[in-house]
């Protein structure tokens, strides 16, 4: 009885990369909370370079409502 789980905490970290246009180059991003929502959290992927907000995304609640994400610009 001596056997231990070696998992490596696995955090949920999203090594994303987005092109940014005002470093006009592909970039990493930083996932910030930006705005809770009824439906969800919506985060904001900013530039690790100058900081700037160079995208979206909204993380759902809950699936008990079908919400379309129609394209967050
Ligand atoms: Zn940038």
């Amino acid at each position: 009885m001596g056997k231990m789980d070696r998992n490596a905490g696995y955090q949920e970290f999203e090594a994303a990369t987005l092109y940014c246009p005002y470093c006009r180059q592909t970039v990493p991003v930083r996932k910030r909370l930006l705005l809770v929502l009824p439906e969800g959290d919506k985060y904001d992927y900013c530039c690790a370079k100058c900081g700037r907000p160079i995208g979206a995304k909204l993380d759902k609640r809950d699936n008990l409502r079908n919400y379309r994400n129609t394209g967050i610009r």
